[in-house]
């Protein structure tokens, strides 16, 4: 059948149809948006809408009368041609169809078609046209496409976050939750998408929030719109997981409200935060602790402070005590010794030299007892100070050798000492300090040991920027001590032998000294020693090299006490003040001015000074410290009143004191006195002390 014969028969049969009706039907054919073409049973094409004419940019005479697969607008693919053959085969068949495919429009471009095909029967239910109606789908597909992904995005986002993202309504019926609901509270999301209000409120204890929700809501709807329409919130609260356990949860939530501001549900999202809430309550218990500690430390410290103010208070009276202690015994030794150097100047029998030897050995050794008292505790409390001088300290040993080897020799053992002129020069030392440390040493050396032979030893190891380091070795051949014992023996009052017949005198106190004062001066002190075969004390110090000057030997002599000599210098007949309260120390000081021929005037206390300097002139006052009704210190402020007063001259203040701790004599100066003298003195100090003032 040709292109025409179809027209006309398709023209007849919808004239047949009646006019009016195929008008109606034709105008509704040309003006439907959708894409139309109107097939016969074989699919050629019959006729087609001007929608798919204009939207696939074909003529009507380039398409009808060809078979309907064969149309350009199926041109781009194979497949769809032949998936629309055997289409319409089907709806040859009878069958309708709708299905998607795509088609090729005027620009070109590939669009998506959604199609129907259905068959259009005679009365037998023959098919006799085959009608194909098409809608561009293109657009709207991308829009579901868009709207599947960002869907799937969300989904994801609230599948994957540990958050629990929901949204309820105003019953607060669920309409979504996200699945991490299942990691937060124990519950699937189908599950909890299930519950009631009362279900949320008995199984996950979500009360308190409710409530406040409530709260909200109806203040919303009572106008308070403003305040809830673009704000979000957050509260913290407590609720129940499955397995029964407490957990705390942040809730972020806001009120959703539909384009007429009416409110329709809210939309949050749920952190659980019970390890921040563990976290914060632990840090706020350790904040406590803190306190609590921090109160307990102050209190601590306050105690700490009271007990040592107390300490200090006990120091210092213990020092006060030791001062009037010294004083108290260094007047009477100072009257004993001075009065047995007067006797062995008199006639006396042979016996009663030894006993006088005997009294003087004693008096010697008691008042060293007392000096190792004083320097412990001085050193105890650091009130010792160091007063460091050029020493030549090959000189030294000498003079420590001259001291030491008559008692060796007495005993029969050998002293050497050995050095060499590395140590020809002069050191910066305390030398007071220094010999106590040596005379120590040796002085234990040679009591214990009772043959054999002791060896003292100063060596120079090396200089390093002028600092000189120097070891002392000090052995002997004695009775050694335990292993056990080396420690100890530093200890303050330590002594092995502490039986109470002991063969070997002493107080304890010597090495506890020697430690005391060779850590003072920044070294260290190591013993090494085997029973039975003797000891090694060995003293490593530093001492500053005095570069200047090379040798002081030959006026290191001047420690020469010559009496005779001194007392020569001070030709004319001086006059003295004798400030004096103690018996003996005043027939000392007399004894010693007939002697010398000295005009002395003793009083016995610093009122009497003061009225006796007021009306008589003397060359020099001695002044004793502790006196009753006015003490030294008082008197010499007097005295130097009258003084400026009267506007004459000013006179030596000697103190003869026993005072003997850091800082006393520094008072002395301060109030007023020249200088000082410590108890027991020597005849020669006194005179040589006169002779600086008046000389
Ligand atoms: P002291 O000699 O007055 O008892 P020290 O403090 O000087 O006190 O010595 C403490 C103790 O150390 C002594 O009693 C003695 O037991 C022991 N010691 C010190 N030096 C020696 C030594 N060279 N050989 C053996 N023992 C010693």
């Amino acid at each position: 059948m040709d292109e025409s014969s179809f027209i006309k028969e398709f023209e007849e049969r919808m004239l047949a149809c009646g006019n009016e009706r195929a008008q109606l039907l034709d105008s509704i054919f040309n003006n439907i948006f959708q894409l139309m073409a109107i097939l016969s049973p074989d699919g050629e094409l019959l006729a087609v809408n001007e929608a798919a004419l204009q939207i696939c940019g074909v003529k009507k005479s380039d398409v009808l009368g060809r078979k309907f697969w064969d149309t350009a607008w199926w041109s781009h693919s194979k497949e769809v041609r032949l998936n629309l053959i055997e289409k319409i085969d089907e709806a040859r068949a009878g069958n309708s169809m709708k299905f998607e495919t795509t088609f090729s429009d005027a620009d070109g471009g590939i669009r998506t078609l959604e199609n129907n095909i259905n068959p259009v029967k005679n009365e037998k239910g023959g098919v006799v046209f085959i009608i194909s109606m098409g809608r561009d789908i293109t657009d709207n597909k991308k829009h579901i496409d868009s709207l599947v992904k960002s869907e799937q995005k969300y989904r994801y986002l609230t599948e994957n976050i540990s958050d629990v993202v929901w949204e309820c309504d105003l019953n607060f019926h669920f309409s979504f939750i996200s699945s991490s609901v299942y990691k937060f509270l124990g519950y699937t999301a189908d599950e909890f998408l299930k519950f009631s209000l009362n279900d949320l409120i008995a199984k996950s204890g979500f009360y308190d929030i409710q409530k406040r929700l409530v709260a909200e809501m109806t203040e919303i709807v009572s106008g308070g719109l403003s305040k809830y329409k673009q704000n979000s919130f957050l509260v913290e609260v407590q609720c129940i997981h499955k397995n029964g356990d407490l957990i705390w949860a942040e809730i972020t939530y806001s009120y959703r409200f539909n384009s007429d501001n009416n409110l329709i549900g809210i939309f949050g999202v749920a952190r659980n935060v019970t390890e921040r809430k563990k976290n914060e309550n632990e840090l706020k218990e350790t904040k406590k602790q803190l306190e609590k500690n921090n109160h307990e430390l102050k209190t601590a410290i306050s105690e700490a402070k009271t007990l040592a103010k107390a300490a200090n208070e006990a120091n210092e009276a213990k020092n006060r005590f030791l001062a009037n202690m010294s004083h108290e015994i260094r007047t009477p030794m100072n009257g004993i010794l001075g009065f047995i150097r007067l006797l062995t100047e008199t006639a006396l029998s042979e016996k009663q030299q030894e006993y006088i030897k005997i009294i003087n050995f004693s008096s010697n050794h008691l008042l060293d007892l007392i000096k190792d008292m004083l320097d412990y505790s001085k050193i105890e409390v650091g009130q010792l100070k160091l007063d460091y001088k050029p020493v030549n300290l090959k000189d030294f040993i000498q003079k420590m050798y001259d001291i030491f080897w008559p008692q060796c020799f007495q005993k029969g053992i050998t002293l050497i000492f050995d050095s060499d002129d590395s140590i020809d020069r002069l050191f910066y030392i305390d030398e007071l300090r220094f010999k106590q440390i040596i005379s120590n040493l040796l002085s234990n050396a040679i009591k214990f040991t009772e043959n054999g032979e002791i060896y003292f030893c100063v060596t120079l190891n090396s200089i390093v920027d002028n600092m000189a380091l120097l070891s002392i070795i000090v052995s002997d051949t004695g009775i050694g001590i335990e292993a056990g014992n080396i420690e100890k023996i530093f200890d303050r009052f330590y002594q092995i032998d502490d039986s109470n017949i002991k063969k070997y005198q002493g107080s304890g106190l010597g090495l506890a000294i020697v430690k005391g004062l060779v850590e003072m001066m920044d070294g260290k002190i190591y013993v090494e020693s085997r029973p039975e075969k003797g000891s090694r004390f060995i003293v490593e110090l530093n001492a500053l090299l005095d570069e200047n000057s090379s040798s002081i030997s030959a006026s290191n002599s001047l420690q020469d006490n010559n009496k005779s000599a001194a007392a020569a210098m001070l030709d004319k007949k001086i006059k003295i003040l004798a400030v004096e309260d103690d018996q003996i120390s005043c027939l000392l000081l007399s004894t010693l001015a007939t002697i010398n021929e000295w005009e002395i005037f003793i009083v016995h206390n610093g009122r009497e000074a003061c009225e006796t300097y007021s009306r008589q002139e003397f060359d020099v006052v001695l002044m004793d410290v502790q006196m009753p009704e006015m003490n030294g210190i008082e008197a010499t402020i007097a005295i130097r009143e009258i003084e400026r007063v009267r506007a004459g001259k000013r006179i030596p203040i000697i103190a003869i004191t026993a005072y003997a701790l850091e800082g006393d004599c520094e008072n002395f100066i301060k109030s007023g006195m020249d200088d000082y003298i410590s108890k027991p003195f020597e005849e020669s100090e006194l005179i040589a002390k006169i002779k600086k003032y008046l000389g």
